[in-house]
């Protein structure tokens, strides 16, 4: 097993620029399309802190045809959930990497009630815990249309909307549309939101550390300023 810095020594928080404080773990809440990725790039990058997208590792794995991506193709291709237990091996090794040290931000995890339990554990047992849960909340029929104005970039990931993000007009012809943001698969993935995923928002309220933040009706900047307004100082 990898070796860590020390819990205690980021206890002890260090503020950065703006407010801002570093060293938190933050876990990102919303349904698909509400915003997360967005905004937990632009946090990850302003606090120094890594992004962690189990969705980004499970398509990059698809893209280069390792052996985990050959078990999720199914999954992802359906708007399906992967197995918790594989979700959570491939986050437990992450979280063990040594740039998590710092604090992070997960982005779509933990997305069921067994994965959230089984962070809370896998923290508790290096003495540490998720500080704060953010949950971006957008109604279904604005995800729906803002799912299918989305765009990625193939190259480096980056993420737009043709509404409301809309990308430079010279990378415009190489964006590609997710396969799972295909009208079909939407669907299922807002059913499985509100019947697996929605139920952690209240986990994370009994454990005392839900933020919500109303994501419609506001430009990224905004909800980005909402967020930071409600991050622990
Ligand atoms: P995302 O980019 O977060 O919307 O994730 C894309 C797809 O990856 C999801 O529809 C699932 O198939 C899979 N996935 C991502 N995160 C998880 C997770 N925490 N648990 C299970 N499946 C996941």
């Amino acid at each position: 097993m990898t070796r860590h810095a020390t819990s205690e020594y980021f206890l002890g928080k260090t503020k950065i620029g703006k407010g801002i404080t570093m060293g938190l773990r933050i876990v990102m809440l919303g349904a698909p399309g509400a915003g997360k990725g967005t905004q937990a790039v632009r946090m990850a990058k302003e606090m120094g802190i890594p992004h962690i997208s189990t969705g980004d590792i499970f398509r990059k794995n698809l893209r280069e045809g390792t052996d985990l991506g050959k078990k999720v193709q199914g999954y992802l291709n359906s708007g399906a959930l992967v197995p918790d237990e594989l979700t959570c091996e491939i986050v437990a090794d992450r979280l063990q990497e040594a740039d998590c040290a710092n604090g992070y931000i997960l982005d779509g995890f933990p997305r069921s009630v067994p994965q959230a339990e089984m962070l809370t554990g896998f923290l508790a047992k290096r003495g540490e815990k998720i500080e704060v849960a953010v949950n971006i909340d957008v109604p279904d029929e604005e995800i729906v249309g803002r799912l299918s104005a989305r765009r990625s970039d193939p190259e480096t990931g980056a993420v737009y909307n043709l509404k409301f993000n809309p990308p430079p007009p010279e990378i415009a012809d190489k964006l590609i549309q997710r396969e799972d943001d295909k009208p079909e698969t939407v669907k299922a993935r807002l059913e499985t939101y509100h019947e697996t995923t929605e139920p952690i928002i209240a986990y994370y309220g009994e454990l005392g550390v839900l933020k919500n933040v109303p994501g419609s009706n506001a430009t990224p900047d905004e909800i980005y300023q909402r967020i930071m307004d409600v991050l622990p100082k």
